[in-house]
């Protein structure tokens, strides 16, 4: 992997588009040509959106905490939210609880963030018309950011919490958005540091340790999340602290969380008297697969 900083990414960008860098990356690192790695790349483009047509609303986890919400939330009559976001919102509803059903999901960058980037980019191109083409770009913009996070702090809840698994989804989407809109390297970068300021300090705490509760919710936060910042970043408006700065700053905060809080199940919304009597049961398994969502 060349890219070990987004000021990396952008400087490489001056010569060709940012994601064109990044598939020269991928074409390096794996020693592919272009055609391999853009039909790679395609493939899991398809995958995403066969996460959410192969959405199916009768399905439960096995846990039974996952499952219907999605239709429940595409279905909704006047949201406050609007049609577009009502539909990114449920996109995330429906992959987070594929994944929690054993449905095939892509890890972008893991499968208990798998949600972020199907919900941002299904519907923007359903609603804009876009190519598959120009989303396959938006998956190596993606993909960019992603490793530049990975590389400098890290996209494992086990290690640095949800800011590593949710929030580095949301920094990628929001970058991502920003070069389907026709964005500059600049406002991808402003975009993705945004997403991830906000998301500093977040914590994992599966219930049960299972990918479940909070977590298909928290995909909806990332996604509206990555909505607001590429908004803001074509808007001409920044974070102030530099991409790079942000990430360092994550990976720190990461580093400071203890293991209570990084998917030991342990800690926050895993040790309330629910999650610890929802954890019980799953433990005693006598909770039958038909079980009814807890909503
Ligand atoms: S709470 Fe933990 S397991 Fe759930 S999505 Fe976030 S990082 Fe992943």
């Amino acid at each position: 992997m060349a890219f070990q900083s987004v000021a990396q990414l952008i400087s490489s960008a001056a010569r060709l588009p940012l994601w064109c860098a990044v598939l020269e990356d991928d074409c390096r690192d794996r020693g592919a040509g272009q055609a391999d790695s853009l039909s790679k790349m395609s493939a899991l483009w398809q995958a995403m959106k066969d996460s959410v047509s192969g959405y199916d609303e009768t399905r439960r986890s096995p846990s039974g905490l996952s499952g219907g919400q999605g239709a429940k939330m595409a279905q909704a009559e006047r949201t406050l939210c609007g049609p577009f976001l009502q539909q990114v919102i449920a996109t995330a509803l429906k992959v987070g609880e594929h994944n929690a059903c054993m449905g095939r999901i892509v890890a972008a960058p893991t499968a208990g963030a798998s949600g972020v980037m199907p919900a941002v980019l299904l519907p923007l191109q359903e609603q804009e018309h876009l190519s598959d083409e120009l989303m396959v770009e938006c998956l190596y913009v993606a993909a960019g950011f992603g490793q530049v996070i990975a590389s400098r702090a890290s996209i494992s809840g086990a290690e640095g919490g949800c800011q590593a698994e949710v929030g580095s989804a949301s920094g990628m989407a929001a970058a991502a958005l920003v070069h389907a809109r026709g964005g500059s390297p600049e406002q991808m970068a402003a975009a993705c540091a945004m997403a991830l300021q906000n998301v500093l300090g977040l914590v994992c705490d599966p219930v049960a340790g299972l990918v479940e509760v909070p977590c298909v919710k928290r995909n909806v936060m990332g996604a509206v999340n990555a909505m607001a910042c590429a908004d803001m970043a074509l808007a001409g408006i920044s974070g102030a602290i530099p991409c790079d700065e942000v990430i360092d700053a994550m990976g720190a905060v990461g580093h400071c969380l203890p293991a209570s809080l990084r998917e030991t199940g342990e800690g926050g919304l895993a040790a309330t008297p629910t999650g610890r009597n929802i954890a019980g049961v799953q433990t005693q398994s006598t909770l039958p697969p038909e079980s009814k969502p807890l909503s």
